[in-house]
């Protein structure tokens, strides 16, 4: 089914063109690699670079990846993977607070589910910003000596005041013209804690009349008492993001350096930058260049870390692995797969425009991965009694249920039929609607993969609930047997004798925000969290799902997709998280 909507080769993209015209011209054929990152001198000692391109995935390791880095995670190691490159796992842990290792740990085994790795030619590739330091002070120091940099003592207030306006330019502070040597004394002096946080910043010398704010002398290192994850108490100066990443993609000679559009104007600085350390020798031509695509904005969620860690502080969901999260931990219990994810980020491809992607579109690759490779099983979700009045009290015989219905190769299992079946409470109506074809007073219906039945009868509690139905079966309608199909029924329901069910916990996950644009205008984000997202209820299922393993799939006849919890299935009694409905409830 989903083998003529999946292209084997994913579809050409602005960013595919660019790589393919690199390769052809040889933008980056001269390019050696020592075998790990590092400046000028290092990678020409080093032999030609194996990897035709570079690319990285650089998450700074604050929080839980989310389905919006699965597109970057895709994009970045299938270009690799496409071009015979090599794409690098990068911390991005240049600021000192914030980091965790728990993070680190969450983001590498996202990473690796999706189906990426980052070893590669008997290399590994997954390296921490926060190891280039060194470098990046040293590059500092280039700069200021080569008069591209300066000490600034204004405060906050006065930089902010005279950094101009979008149509007013700026105005030079009154510390830009100190020498180099005066300037490198007092870089010196920060980094050597004479100052405190805060009273004084290092500055790129560029341009404060410059129609990009971003050239206007941009700060690059700054005063910061803090005990990094990685460096300890070993800095009290930290470099700033923007002056960090293009250093970072530098030492590791990435050739292709993808980001979100809020980066657009950055470039300048990005090439700015290299630019100057090439001159200073610290760097070598070709550079890494910059290219930015629109992020992935998807509805029925959010996608900003700071939202998601109020949504898990707050205690909105059970933790970062929630199953109606969308991280990727919580996709991965909700039962979501890598092939589904890779799938989406082919079919919604990259682009320079932003946009929302409908949530079902997301689903729809699921389910697409899910009627491929998962086996179908029967459950009953909301159970009354079946009784077959006319079907022998001890007896219990085998009906054969197929695993997949396209895929014979997958076997059938045995699904025992006895006297006292459990069915859906909706599969029986006292009186049926028009077109209700499954079971009603004197209705006939088949018990799929047994016998076709006729209601006789039902039985209600004081409440007026229809608690037992009763029918009588017809002997010579078995499924699979000749005359089988003498009586042509047009309802077929599902069933589990009560006497063989694994009783199930089931957990019916919805979306988390009813609205499509969680937050949108005045409103809060959090009122717009849907109430029933998640519904607890007991099940009766096929004996087969005691035994299911933990993270296994199937699809539950007529209910949709579901999962065996990877956590609370250990203990030998899965139970079972829905993934998506067989059909999109939401589509108005
Ligand atoms: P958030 O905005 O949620 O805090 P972030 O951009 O700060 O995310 P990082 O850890 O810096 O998170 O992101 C790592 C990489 O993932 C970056 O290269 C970033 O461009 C990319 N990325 C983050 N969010 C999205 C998104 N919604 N769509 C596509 N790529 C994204
Ligand atoms: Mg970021």
């Amino acid at each position: 089914m989903s083998s003529d909507k999946t292209p084997a080769v994913p579809a050409s993209n602005f960013i595919r063109n660019i790589i393919e015209r690199d390769i052809e011209q040889g933008t980056y054929a001269q390019r050696k690699w020592a075998g790990s990152p590092g400046d000028a001198a290092q990678q020409a000692s080093g032999q030609p670079d194996p990897a035709r391109i570079r690319t990285r995935f650089p998450p700074e390791p604050n929080g839980y990846l989310h389905i919006g880095h699965a597109k970057s995670i895709c994009l970045n190691f299938g270009l690799a993977r496409d071009y015979d490159g090599v794409c690098h796992l990068r911390f991005d842990d240049t600021n000192p607070e914030k980091e965790e290792q728990e993070y680190v740990d969450s983001i590498t085994d996202s990473v690796k589910w999706l189906g990426f790795g980052w070893e590669a030619n008997n290399c590994s590739h997954l390296y921490y910003a926060s190891n280039y330091f060194d470098f990046m002070y040293r590059a500092a120091e280039t700069l200021i000596e080569s008069g591209h940099a300066y000490v600034d003592l204004q405060t906050a207030d006065e930089m902010r005041a005279n950094r101009g306006t979008l149509t007013e330019p700026g105005k030079d502070s009154p510390w830009r013209n100190r020498s180099p040597q005066e300037n490198l004394a007092l870089f010196r002096e920060m980094r050597d804690g004479k100052h405190a946080d805060g009273a004084m910043i290092l500055r790129a010398r560029i341009d404060m009349a410059s129609p990009n704010i971003n050239l206007r002398d941009p700060a690059i290192y700054r005063i910061k008492r803090a005990t990094h994850h990685n460096t300890g108490d070993r800095w009290c100066i930290y470099p700033m993001y923007t002056y960090a990443h293009p250093i970072e993609d530098a030492l590791e000679q990435i050739t292709h350096s993808i980001c979100t559009l809020e980066f657009e104007d950055q470039r300048p600085f990005y090439d700015w930058l290299l630019e100057r350390l090439t001159e200073g020798g610290l760097l070598a031509h070709p550079l890494p260049k910059q290219y930015e695509f629109a992020r992935l904005n998807l509805t029925y969620v959010v996608l900003s870390k700071r939202r998601l860690i109020e949504l898990v502080e707050q205690k909105y969901v059970t933790g970062w692995d929630d199953p109606r999260l969308p991280t990727l931990a919580g996709a991965r219990r909700r039962g979501y797969t890598p092939e589904g994810f890779r799938l989406f980020a082919d079919r919604i491809g990259v682009s320079k425009a932003d946009s929302w992607i409908e949530y079902t579109i997301l689903e729809d690759c699921m389910r697409e991965v899910l009627n491929e490779s998962a086996e179908r099983r029967i459950a009953v979700l909301d159970p009354i009694k079946l009784v077959i009045t006319n079907y022998p009290e001890n007896q219990s015989e085998d009906c054969f249920a197929p695993n997949h219905p396209q895929k014979p190769e997958l076997g059938k299992r045995v699904v025992p039929l006895t006297r006292e079946l459990w069915i859906e409470r909706e599969d029986f109506m006292e009186v049926p609607s028009k077109g209700y074809f499954r079971l009603f007073p004197d209705g006939v219906v088949r018990l799929r993969y047994g016998y076709v039945v006729k209601c006789t009868g039902f039985e209600k509690d004081a409440a007026g609930n229809v608690t037992v139905v009763h029918c009588e079966y017809l002997p010579d309608t078995k499924s699979g047997t000749v005359g089988a199909d003498s009586i042509k029924v047009k309802g077929n329901i599902h069933w589990v004798s009560t006497q063989h069910a694994y009783t199930a916990e089931v957990r019916l996950y919805d979306r988390l925000f009813k609205e499509a644009h969680p937050g949108n205008g005045d409103r809060d984000y959090l009122d717009d969290l849907n109430p029933d997202s998640l519904k607890v209820i007991t099940a009766q299922m096929e004996p087969t799902l005691k035994d299911a393993k933990p993270e296994a799939r199937f699809q539950f006849e007529r209910h949709g997709y579901f999962v065996a919890d990877v956590k609370d299935s250990a203990t030998g009694k899965p139970v079972f998280n829905r993934t998506v409905t067989l059909r999109d409830a939401w589509q108005k």
